[in-house]
């Protein structure tokens, strides 16, 4: 019962080309329902290349992706962009908040794009925020929260629509350590509670060690 399953993975990029480079060469990986599992690489080992397959915002060039027991390898765009929306959620470095919309509003957005009712949606995001000790800002702007308290509406943005898997690259990585560790703790709680499935990349081996299982990206595979 795997939330995602990839076989044989391999991603070239500027194929044909003298600048072709491989990044992947045949990369294995389930993750199963409720697993979180942290994805440790140096930089330019191709830990973003493998986030973004797994996320369906790319096509490696061989291998199969399966998400929720779907083969979305060769899935049309439209398939791809509904599966994104209803079963993934994404954290990154930065929060990449909508400036212009309250943090409230931030959540609010991507349920209306899954058409789910303004009232039930604006509920949504009051609990979301509530959780991480944030409702207090529901209706300050992006620019008005420290990068904590950013980075944790990103996680309650990510969290809108229920999805199963959370793919989050380095979603503690612009904070300083103090704030980075209570913060990854809040998304740690967040993802327990939900029962949700999740694939961190971190390069902090202190916050690796806290989830259930450690995987090293070296030289195109995985270990
Ligand atoms: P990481 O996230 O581990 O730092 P990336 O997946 O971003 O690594 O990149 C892995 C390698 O692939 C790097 O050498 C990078 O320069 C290269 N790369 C990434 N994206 C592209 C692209 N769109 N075109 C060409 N090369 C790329
Ligand atoms: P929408 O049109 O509603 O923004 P998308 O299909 O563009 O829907 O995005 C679905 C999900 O994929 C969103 O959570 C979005 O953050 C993420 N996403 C889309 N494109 C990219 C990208 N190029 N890089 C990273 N995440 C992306």
């Amino acid at each position: 019962n795997d939330v995602l399953s990839l076989r044989g993975i391999e991603k070239r990029y500027n194929r044909g080309t003298p600048a072709e480079i491989t990044v992947l060469r045949g990369v294995d990986l389930r993750i199963a329902r409720g697993e979180v599992v942290a994805l440790v690489a140096p930089s330019g080992a191709g830990k973003s290349t493998l986030l973004h397959v797994a996320g369906l915002l790319d096509t490696p060039d061989a291998g199969q992706v399966v998400l929720g027991g779907q083969d979305l390898t060769g899935a049309s765009d439209r398939r791809r962009t509904a599966a994104r929306r209803m079963d993934l959620g994404f954290v990154y470095q930065f929060h990449h908040l909508l400036p212009e919309f309250t943090a409230a509003e931030n959540i609010v957005l991507p349920q209306l794009a899954n058409a789910v009712p303004a009232a039930q949606a604006e509920a949504r995001a009051a609990a979301l925020l509530d959780r991480v000790g944030l409702a207090a800002r529901a209706n300050h702007r992006p620019a008005a929260l420290s990068g904590g308290e950013q980075q944790r509406v990103a996680f309650c943005r990510a969290l809108a629509n229920g999805p199963q898997l959370l793919l989050a690259d380095e979603p503690t990585g612009n904070l300083d350590p103090a704030t980075s560790d209570q913060v990854f703790g809040v998304l740690m709680e967040l993802v327990r509670e939900t029962g949700l499935s999740a694939l961190i990349a971190t390069h902090n081996l202190d916050l690796a060690r806290r989830m259930d299982r450690v995987l090293r990206l070296d030289a195109g595979r995985l270990a």
